[in-house]
């Protein structure tokens, strides 16, 4: 992918706070932090979201995820973290690159990524599980 930025970051063209690095992914400093420690994980190869990744490097994620997650609050004394993954633009997903935020919480911090509950949802749960199961 030609102009894609986080292709250009984890094949190490331009220039990152790389946190760790292997053959298949680069971890970073998110630019924009939402918390202090905010890291992004980035596969070195494209895929623009969830439903494109590869089953390897899906797998994999969740690893370097678990690995960096517990440096991080052991280095940083978070209170807690947050893994994030966005697709699509509804879902706030602004860079086409699939990446992983991991996002260390710290007891009144603002970062909000709230998703609030309904206490009652206005459709049938039984029929969403068919729906989704088909
Ligand atoms: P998302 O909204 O899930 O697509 O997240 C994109 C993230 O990438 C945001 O948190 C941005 O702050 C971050 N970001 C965008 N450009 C850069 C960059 N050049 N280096 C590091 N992080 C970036
Ligand atoms: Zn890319």
């Amino acid at each position: 992918m030609e102009n894609c930025i986080f292709c250009k970051i984890a094949n190490g063209e331009i220039p990152s706070n790389t946190l760790y690095e292997d053959d298949d992914f680069r971890v970073i400093l998110d630019i924009e932090p939402a918390t202090k420690g905010h890291a992004l994980i980035l596969p070195k190869k494209h895929f623009a979201n969830l439903y494109e990744i590869d089953d390897e490097r899906a797998s994999k994620v969740l690893l370097v995820a678990k690995q960096m997650a517990t440096k991080m609050q052991k280095a940083l004394n978070c209170d807690g973290l947050n893994v994030v993954q966005n697709n699509g633009v509804a879902a706030g997903q602004t860079v086409f690159h699939f990446h992983m935020h991991l996002v260390p919480r710290y007891e009144q911090d603002d970062a909000g990524l709230d998703m609030p509950n309904k206490k009652a949802a206005d459709y049938d749960l039984k029929e969403v599980a068919a729906q989704i199961i088909g």
